[in-house]
């Protein structure tokens, strides 16, 4: 996959459950990051840690762990502050899209941290302050605090997506069947359609057309064509419908 480079760090603040760190470790696997910085956390390493990365391990044997937040964010132009309430800050906090999308056009040259707070009390004002920007996950304003990890996963997903992450289109190309075929079908299909009396040859009326159509927008290949005439050769084994006339 090609994603564009960026230089991102996901920093936690005083994390109180392992858990979430394992968590946090999962989500930035999942989502193409590996830097992750701990400030304080309550309990780490941790199995409940291991437990809830799920294989993400590089991610937390690279954890680096520091005393401060200062030391956290050392080196970098760009820090987003995530809160989940509104501060009466000045300025607006940004969605996760819109972070993604500085981040991204900032480039790899650019040092990036994404910072997360406590599970109880999130940041402070003061660490929210020492950031460049804010960000908030927009939700129901009567209830928008997340998970520790939801959080993560959240914003790492708009950076995963900002930066070209699609998923792969590993879908064939369908080779059109050629057009005797498509007519071979269509013509046992209306004798099919006969002998069971769904369609009367007398009154075709639009019937005919309309189902013509429909196959036409199935874009079918040789393979699936003949797979519908393996089914109208079975209705063309059945007893004849009560109402066909052929
Ligand atoms: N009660 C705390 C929320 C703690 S949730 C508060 O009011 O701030 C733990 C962390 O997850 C938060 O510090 C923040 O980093 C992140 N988070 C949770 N919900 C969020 C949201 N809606 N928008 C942005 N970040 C959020």
């Amino acid at each position: 996959m090609n994603l564009k480079p960026v230089n991102v760090r996901i920093v936690l603040v005083e994390t109180t459950h392992s858990g979430n760190i394992g968590a946090v470790a999962r989500a930035m696997r999942n989502m193409c990051l590996t830097e992750l910085v701990l400030v304080n956390p309550r309990k780490f390493p941790h199995p409940d840690a291991v437990a809830r990365a799920s294989g993400a391990l590089a991610e937390l044997d690279n954890a680096k762990v520091v005393n401060s937040l200062e030391e956290a964010i050392a080196g970098c132009q760009y820090v987003f502050g995530t809160t989940a309430r509104e501060r009466g800050l000045e300025w607006a906090p940004a969605t996760p899209q819109e972070t993604a999308e500085t981040i991204v056009s900032a480039g790899e040259d650019a040092h990036c941290a994404i910072v997360f707070g406590r599970e109880r009390s999130g940041l402070t004002n003061e660490e929210v302050e020492m950031c460049t920007h804010a960000v908030q996950i927009p939700t129901n304003p009567d209830f928008s605090s997340l998970n520790l990890g939801m959080a993560v996963q959240v914003v790492s997903y708009e950076l995963m997506k900002a930066r070209g992450g699609k998923v792969s289109q590993a879908k064939p190309e369908v080779e059109p069947a050629p057009a005797e075929a498509f007519e071979a079908m269509v013509k046992h299909m209306e004798e099919a359609m006969t002998h069971s009396g769904f369609y009367d040859p007398e009154d075709p009326r639009m019937t005919q057309r309309r189902m013509r159509q429909i196959f036409r927008q199935a874009n079918l290949d040789a393979a699936q064509v003949n797979m519908l005439r393996g089914m109208w050769n079975s209705v063309l084994q059945l007893p004849k419908g009560p109402h066909s006339k052929s």
